[in-house]
């Protein structure tokens, strides 16, 4: 963990003592919250985001994750572990899009 000094929404880079002000930015495929130094172009994570990755990192290495289908009422729903909800950041009631490539494939998409 990088302890950083907060300051007025910008951090003191631990590596240069520049100023890493808040910044969106990518890192793999992730776009991710956090700060980029003003002076050696270092970039610091949000923990809140690196939680997030190391927590789908750590759900994309299980051999298996379920889904069960539940009904309720008229309707059908999928009954998805509440730690794949957490990791990836939804909320009650969001829509997803769904595809159907092959009678064996469902696929979600996060908007
Ligand atoms: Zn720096």
């Amino acid at each position: 963990m990088i302890k950083m000094k907060i300051e007025e929404d910008k951090l003191k880079c631990v590596f240069c003592s520049g100023w890493a002000a808040p910044a969106r930015f990518h890192y793999r495929e992730y776009l991710v919250r956090g700060w980029v130094c003003e002076k050696c172009g270092e970039k610091i994570i949000h923990h809140d985001d690196a939680g997030r990755i190391l927590a789908i990192n750590k759900l994309a290495h299980q051999k298996k994750l379920t889904a069960r289908i539940a009904k309720v009422g008229n309707s059908f729903v999928f009954r998805i572990p509440k730690e794949v909800i957490v990791a990836l950041g939804l909320k009650d009631k969001e829509v997803l899009s769904m595809s159907i490539s092959n009678p064996k494939l469902i696929s979600f998409a996060i908007p």
